[in-house]
C-alpha cells in the first residue's frame, strides 16, 4: 500500500457551503452515499471527490455520449462509479491505481452497483499503465479521461492522455487550484510547482482548448483538438 501525501481540503469553499453543496445539491445513489460513509473513516479520506464532481463527471460522460473512459487514481472507486454509471451499458472505464487496499475497497462497491464488467481496473504505476495501453493500440481510443493522482506527474499522465482520447476527447484534471497553493509564489513544494507548470502549459497548449471550473479543489476541462 502507497501512504498518499497530505492533500489540501476537498474544496475551496468555506465549510457551511461545502456541506450544502455536498448534502442539498448533489444528487447521490445510495451506494454512493454509502461509499462516502465508509471512506469517511479512512486515512486519505479527503482524496475522494465530493459529490458534485460526482455529478459533474457524469453529466460529462453523458453529455459527450461517451463510450470509452480512463481514470488515473481510484482511490476507493468513488468518481470510477459515477463515470462507470453514466457509460452506457456496453461502455469501459479503464481504472488505473497503485494501491490494492483502497481499490478492494472501490471493487466491492463496483459490484454492489452491477458495474464490476463496466470498469478494468489496472493494478501498478499508472505512467506504465497509459505505456502498456499505448502499446496496445489504444491511442485516440477514449472519449474521456480523469486525472487524479499523484500530482507530480501530472504532465506525465496530461502527455499520455493527450495520446489515448481522440480528436475531440476531454481530460479532466483534479486538484489544478491545489487549495489554493498555485496561486502563492511562496508556495515551491514540487506538487504545487508540478501543478503550476501545468495549469500554464495546458493554457498555451495550441493542440487543446481548456476552461478552468472552480468546482471542488478546480478541475480543468482540456479538449483535444488535433
Ligand atoms: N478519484 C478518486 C476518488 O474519487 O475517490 C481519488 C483518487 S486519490 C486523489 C489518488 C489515488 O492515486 C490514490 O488511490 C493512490 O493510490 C493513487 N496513486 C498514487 N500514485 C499513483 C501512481 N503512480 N500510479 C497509479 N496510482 C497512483
Ligand atoms: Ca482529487
Amino acid at each position: 500500500m502507497t501512504t498518499p501525501a497530505p492533500q489540501p481540503k476537498r474544496t475551496l469553499l468555506p465549510d457551511a457551503v461545502e456541506r450544502y453543496v455536498f448534502d442539498q445539491c448533489a444528487r447521490e445513489t445510495p451506494l454512493q452515499r454509502q461509499l462516502r460513509a465508509e471512506t469517511a473513516g479512512l486515512p486519505g479520506s479527503q482524496m475522494q471527490i465530493g459529490p458534485d464532481q460526482g455529478a459533474l463527471l457524469a453529466m460529462l460522460v453523458r453529455l459527450m455520449g461517451a463510450r470509452r473512459a480512463l481514470e488515473i487514481g481510484v482511490y476507493t472507486g468513488y468518481s470510477a462509479l459515477a463515470v462507470a454509471a453514466a457509460l452506457p451499458e456496453d461502455g469501459k472505464l479503464v481504472a488505473c491505481d497503485v494501491s490494492v487496499e483502497w481499490t478492494s475497497i472501490a471493487r466491492r462497491y463496483w459490484e454492489q452497483a452491477g458495474l464490476a464488467s463496466r470498469i478494468e481496473l489496472r493494478l501498478g504505476p499508472a505512467l506504465a499503465t497509459l505505456d502498456v495501453l499505448l502499446r496496445e493500440g489504444a491511442a485516440d481510443s477514449f472519449d474521456l479521461a480523469f486525472i487524479d493522482a499523484d500530482k507530480r506527474e501530472y504532465d506525465a499522465y496530461y502527455e499520455s492522455c493527450l495520446r489515448l482520447v481522440r480528436p475531440g476527447g476531454l481530460i479532466a484534471i483534479d486538484n489544478v487550484l491545489w487549495g489554493g497553493a498555485v496561486a502563492d509564489a511562496g508556495e515551491t513544494d514540487p506538487e504545487t510547482a508540478a501543478i503550476r507548470a501545468l495549469n500554464t502549459k495546458v493554457r498555451d497548449d495550441p493542440r487543446v482548448e481548456c476552461c478552468l471550473l472552480t468546482v471542488g479543489d478546480g478541475v480543468m476541462l482540456v479538449r483535444r483538438v488535433r
